[in-house]
């Protein structure tokens, strides 16, 4: 008799969670993902900013998962779900493959959004996987390049003007670093310029420095980032993205420009589109996010062997966090195994024949750097901020970081950067750099052909 097939989509937190937990159920697990490593996506912004290398936070899930006997890694990318034939489609170099499944996993996480203006991204790249990181950095590094090279005062000031894009953790963490980059760790390197002269914007709609931490947490945030040089406008909502800079409405009404040549944007999210494809099958619901409104057990509505977990998934409480996915992942697992050893009479098959207790979510606090020695934590309702926040930020993405090399390497980059100011991940090949191709034409661009501000970001 073959095993019970379990397909789980996606090597993120979620789906490597997922996998890791079915380990000693009776059960074959086939994980799909598009990517062959697992991202540790809190991280990526040391990726861009040159603290880390790629390789240190994302390691292969096939070396992961190596001594794990009913595990088998699959890279592709999964462009269906067929849950009348409980089949999956990928895709890998053209190719199409179909993969049968008995209990299905779906952890495929969420893009950027930019509000319905994906023109956006074009000039203001996402900060979301390995290719966003390592852009952003060739962005950065080439925007320094391009201004030594350059003699016109304007263009100069506009390629050492750096703009993030959305005031959450994220963009917090982004233009901390951005500062410390410029104000730190490039002085003295460069011979016409003057890199601690850089600006680095923050903005957001939103009236507040990390909204859903708090106006303390938030307040102090903001202080630190002042502290180091970076500019905060808020209520400031983001209409128009271009090769330049960027259009801002402010909240009494006023317009203005900025002009930036390296944007980032980290202003919203929205559910892999996969969540959308597995609502229409199943005549269940996404929210604005396009996340799908799942059932307390996380499975679909009428398809109890097919969980959708993680930032793909609409769960009320539940926020769009690494401990979420895991949490999720791990319970579906549980699921899957009870169900299967389970005292289900045979006739009935395998699935749910046990009530489900519900999803229950554990909230284990939130964080988030803002430079060197500070960063802000929220755990129920205590409150830190400071250095004591930001050691315990260093030693829980260490407990979380997967594998002991990139637990080793990571402290030794870390001790190098924080310690000394240097950084050894500032490469970027001539390739990458290449991308980053405001420099060179800025007298091509036509401001005359802005569309009208219409339109909300940010
Ligand atoms: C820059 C950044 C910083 C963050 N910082 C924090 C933080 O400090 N703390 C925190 O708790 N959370 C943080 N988060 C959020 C956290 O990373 C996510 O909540 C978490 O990754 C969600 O896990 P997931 O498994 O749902 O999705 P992901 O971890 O995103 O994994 C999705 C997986 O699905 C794969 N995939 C997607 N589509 C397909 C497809 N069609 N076919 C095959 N595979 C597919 C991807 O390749 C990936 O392997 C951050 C996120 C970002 C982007």
């Amino acid at each position: 008799m073959t095993a019970h097939r379990v397909v789980v989509i996606g090597s993120g937190f979620g789906g490597l969670a997922a996998v890791k937990a079915l380990k000693r159920a009776p059960v074959d697990v086939t994980m799909i993902a598009r990517t062959q490593h697992h991202l540790f996506q809190p991280l990526l912004y040391q990726v861009a900013t040159g603290i880390l290398s790629e390789g240190e936070i994302a390691p292969s899930t096939r070396r992961i998962l190596r001594d794990q006997r009913n595990a088998e890694v699959l890279l592709g990318d999964v462009v269906d779900i067929d849950l009348a034939s409980r089949t999956v489609v990928s895709e890998l170099l053209g190719r199409q493959y179909r993969t049968p499944y008995d209990s299905l996993i779906v952890a495929a996480g969420a893009g950027q959004s930019y509000f319905g203006n994906d023109h956006f991204a074009e000039f203001a790249p996402g900060i979301k996987t390995l290719d966003d990181a390592l852009e952003i950095r060739a962005r950065i590094v080439g925007a320094f390049e391009a201004a030594e090279r350059c003699g016109d005062v304007d263009l100069r000031q506009r390629l050492l003007t750096f703009t993030v894009i959305g005031a959450g953790p994220t963009g917090v963490e982004l233009a901390g670093q951005l500062a410390e980059l410029a104000g730190r760790t490039l002085k003295g390197e460069f011979r016409s310029i003057d890199p601690t002269a850089a600006r680095v914007i923050l903005l957001d709609a939103a009236p507040a420095v990390l909204a859903p931490m708090g106006a303390n947490l938030g307040a102090k945030a903001q202080a630190r980032l002042r502290q180091l040089g970076v500019e905060i406008q808020l209520g400031a909502t983001v209409v128009d993205v271009d090769v330049d800079g960027l259009m801002v409405r402010y909240s009494d009404g006023a317009m203005g420009r900025i002009e930036s040549a390296c944007k980032v944007w980290s202003a919203g999210v929205s559910a892999s589109p996969l969540a959308r494809l597995i609502a229409q099958q199943a005549g269940a619901e996404v929210d604005r996010a396009g996340r799908l409104v799942v059932l307390p057990d996380l499975t679909v509505p009428g398809h109890p062997n097919v969980f959708v977990v993680g930032d793909m998934a609409a769960v009320p409480g539940v926020p769009g966090m690494a401990q979420g996915a895991m949490q999720g992942a791990k319970y579906a697992a549980r699921a899957i195994r009870a169900d299967l050893l389970g005292h289900c009479p045979p006739l009935q098959g395998p699935f749910h024949c046990v009530e489900r207790e519900p999803f229950h979510y554990l909230d284990k606090g939130s964080m988030a750097t803002v430079s060197r020695f500070s960063a802000v934590a929220k755990v129920g309702r205590l409150e830190v901020a400071g250095i004591f926040a930001w050691l315990a930020w260093l030693l829980l993405h260490l407990v979380y970081l997967v594998g002991f090399k990139s637990k080793v390497t990571t402290v030794i980059s870390w001790a190098a950067t924080f310690l000394t100011m240097n950084r050894g991940q500032l490469t970027v090949t001539e390739q990458q750099v290449s991308v980053f191709d405001a420099p060179d034409h800025p007298e091509t661009h036509d401001r005359s052909d802005i569309p009208d501000p219409a339109v909300d970001a940010a």
